[in-house]
């Protein structure tokens, strides 16, 4: 019998405890907290993967600690186009939302094109009409304004340069708020059917080109699921996440190259991504319910759960 698992991650960065104050620490830890629960309560009373990975990101999205929903960080126009993904391990089905505005919940919306669209991947205009017609929630522009990614987007406004929500942000860092409050959202998680989903939602990079796309919303790069191999959610500087294929790398190290979770997860962060000079981390899970969470950036938030024990959450890297 499986065991109803879930991890999650609300991005990587430089995340420091010697940085870090106390109170800050705590509301990112009740945010983490929060988004556990939400996710953990579904698959409690019997409900799939793909719920509790939904329930899971839409919570996190509407928390604007998190570079997801409200609290997207700006895009070089001044506006928020987010992007997100869904897969289920059971049989690939997929969908995801690239650069919409107005959403509330993209990763809803990622929901509605996997399973009423007939296709995989909506962007922009068209994705927000579809949005409309599927009922989902929409929000004015300024819901989703955060003081803190203004000042962010402000400082690098006319650069022509964007930034992660993550380490490059921090070089001349004068905002004393600002290095710790990275953001792309993801989940994993196995039910007691012993199916896996995974799910990603992001703002993307501060300042980045208007209609800039990151792998948050491409299966195969920041997201993927299949009961056979495991689940996958990534965060970090989404260039590279896409020209390493990165989700699907630890699927294929799994698949053809017989590595466990731990081993192919790992190789993915500190090989495949970091050769190519790329920063962030990722979520995995396999459908024995083992898990792994590798970064090669200073921290990363992250948070699980597994049947018969207690949530926990971590932040910091090892010291
Ligand atoms: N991967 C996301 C992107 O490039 C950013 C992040 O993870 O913070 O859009």
């Amino acid at each position: 019998m499986p065991t109803p698992t879930l991890l999650l991650h609300g991005g990587a960065g430089s995340i420091r405890r010697e940085a870090m104050p106390p109170a800050r620490e705590k509301a990112h830890t009740d945010g983490l907290l929060e988004a556990v629960e939400a996710g953990k309560a579904l698959l409690e009373r019997g409900k799939s993967a793909m719920d509790a990975v939904l329930a899971t990101v839409a919570c996190m999205e509407d928390n604007p600690l998190f570079n997801a929903g409200r609290g997207a960080v700006f895009n070089a126009e001044g506006g928020h186009e987010m992007d997100a993904s869904v897969m289920d391990g059971r049989n690939l089905q997929a969908g995801a939302v690239a650069g919409v505005s107005g959403v509330r919940h993209p990763v809803l919306l990622a929901r509605e094109v996997m399973a009423h669209s007939g296709h995989v991947l909506l962007s922009g205009r068209g994705a927000e009409a579809f949005a409309r017609k599927r009922g989902q929630e929409l929000m004015p522009p300024d819901w989703f304004d955060d003081a803190l990614r203004r000042r962010q987007w402000e400082k690098l406004q006319g650069s022509g340069k964007a930034a992660l929500d993550h380490a490059e942000m921090i070089e001349d860092n004068d905002d004393p708020e600002d290095d710790h409050r990275y953001g792309t959202v993801g989940a994993v998680a196995l039910d007691a059917q012993g199916n896996l989903a995974a799910a990603t939602s992001t703002g993307g990079m501060t300042n980045k080109r208007w209609g800039r796309i990151g792998d948050s919303p491409i299966h195969g790069a920041g997201t993927w699921a299949e009961n056979a191999t495991c689940a996958v959610s990534c965060t970090g500087a989404g260039e590279f996440f896409l020209r390493a294929a990165a989700a699907h790398d630890v699927a294929a190290r799994m698949r053809y190259g017989g590595q466990d979770l731990e081993a192919a997860a790992t190789a993915c962060i500190h090989d495949t991504v970091a050769r190519l000079g790329g920063h962030g981390g990722l979520i995995a899970l396999d459908a024995q319910g083992r898990w792994a969470f590798p970064f090669n950036t200073p921290g990363m938030y992250r948070a699980g759960w597994r049947t018969g024990a207690s949530p926990w959450t971590g932040m910091y890297g090892p010291e």
